[in-house]
């Protein structure tokens, strides 16, 4: 058993690789289920009504993914031909099936921003006039904590900026908050104090709180009921499932507060490859579990390859993605500890000593 735990892969590919805790198990053993298409299922509104609780809402909606959770959002507060703002490297515009155009109807209209962190005088020379013929701005998203950022944390002065002007044209804003609990940790705030001007906020359950299955949609009772008719419509309308959920409130009332922990270990993780030749990162942006470094040229050598240096360390048991030619991205979390993260950085300093591959020179 022991020294099967100790070959198991150092998994930093994801916070979605978390297996469920041996306390979310016997929740789910233990769930008093009902039909939740009918309302029923006890341990689905008991989650539904702490989420909303922790997120000083009226209500909330439990949905089998975040990406189903997005667009139910986006189907919600728009209609197609309409268009949604959102940063050039958003999860809803680059990872969700392009589903806010092809389910939703909606045409993006993105704009990269510094660190994927949006402020008012970007977003605001995208949204359109009121001309008959133009696409209307139905929906500006942003993206707490940001991705393909490398975990980036929007300060909260510049998010409840961009909702009260938002607000003022009329125009809604949601949250695609799946790392919502991250970034409140990194701002030593609560959710529902960084959240309160969004008109509806998704988080995950699934990612750095640990449980294998399942995203939250919080908001007024109005957008929650309508929501709950988008969600059916989409397939998303589940029966049993308190089993799941069960381990979803675990998560929610365990997870967070350990959540500090993993971002005490990207940063641990972050000044090791800093100082690794090769690699190029600032570890003071590293301020929640997710980093994205670069790989730089060498002494005249050309810098390796992202799919290398990920195929020689999956080699060594420590798994990781390519997000681009010459970066990759890491995440920590609870199934990744101190030692392992030292593990893996002993790993990527021996890779990086290797010279570039021969096809690549
Ligand atoms: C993971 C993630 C989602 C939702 O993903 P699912 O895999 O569909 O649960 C949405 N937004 C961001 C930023 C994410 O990282």
């Amino acid at each position: 058993m022991i020294s099967a735990m100790l070959r198991a892969p150092i998994d930093l590919r994801s916070d979605t690789v978390t297996r469920p805790t041996p306390a979310m198990r016997r929740a789910m053993a233990e769930a008093v289920v009902g039909d939740d298409v009918y309302g029923e299922d006890p341990t689905i509104n008991r989650l539904q009504e702490r989420a909303a609780e922790i997120f000083g809402r009226e209500a909330a909606l439990y949905f089998p993914s975040g990406s189903m959770a997005n667009l139910t959002a986006i189907k919600t507060w728009t209609r197609p031909g309409t268009e949604v703002i959102c940063e050039a490297q958003g999860h809803i515009y680059l990872y969700e099936m392009g589903a806010l155009s092809a389910i939703a109807g909606c045409v993006p209209n993105t704009v990269p921003a510094p660190d994927g962190i949006l402020n008012w005088d970007l977003i605001e020379p995208l949204i359109r006039p009121h001309v008959y013929y133009r696409a209307q701005t139905a929906l500006i998203e942003l993206e707490n904590t940001h991705n393909m950022h490398g975990g980036t944390v929007y300060p909260p002065s510049v998010s409840d900026d961009i909702c009260e002007r938002a607000h003022a044209v009329g125009v809604p804003v949601h949250l695609d908050g799946a790392r919502i609990f991250n970034a409140a940790t990194a701002l030593g705030r609560g959710v529902a104090d960084i959240t309160g001007k969004f008109d509806s906020v998704m988080f995950c359950l699934s990612k750095g709180l640990g449980a294998p299955v399942g995203s939250m949609l919080v908001g007024s009772r109005d957008f929650i009921e309508r929501a709950r008719v988008t969600r059916k419509l989409l397939g998303g309308g589940m029966r049993q499932a308190g089993v799941l959920a069960a381990a979803g409130l675990v998560a929610l009332e365990q997870t967070p507060k350990r959540l500090h922990i993993d971002h005490e270990n990207a940063r641990h993780l972050a000044e090791g490859l800093a100082r690794i030749d090769g690699i190029g990162l600032d570890p003071k942006k590293v301020v929640t579990n997710i980093l994205i470094f670069e790989l730089r040229p060498v002494n005249g050598s050309p810098a390796r390859t992202a799919a290398d240096v990920v195929a020689e360390l999956a080699k060594r048991d420590v798994l990781c993605g390519a997000t681009g030619k010459h970066s990759i991205r890491m995440v920590t979390h609870f199934d990744v500890g101190r030692d392992a993260i030292d593990q893996a950085l002993a790993a990527i300093a021996e890779v990086m000593t290797q010279p570039a591959h021969a096809a690549q020179a």
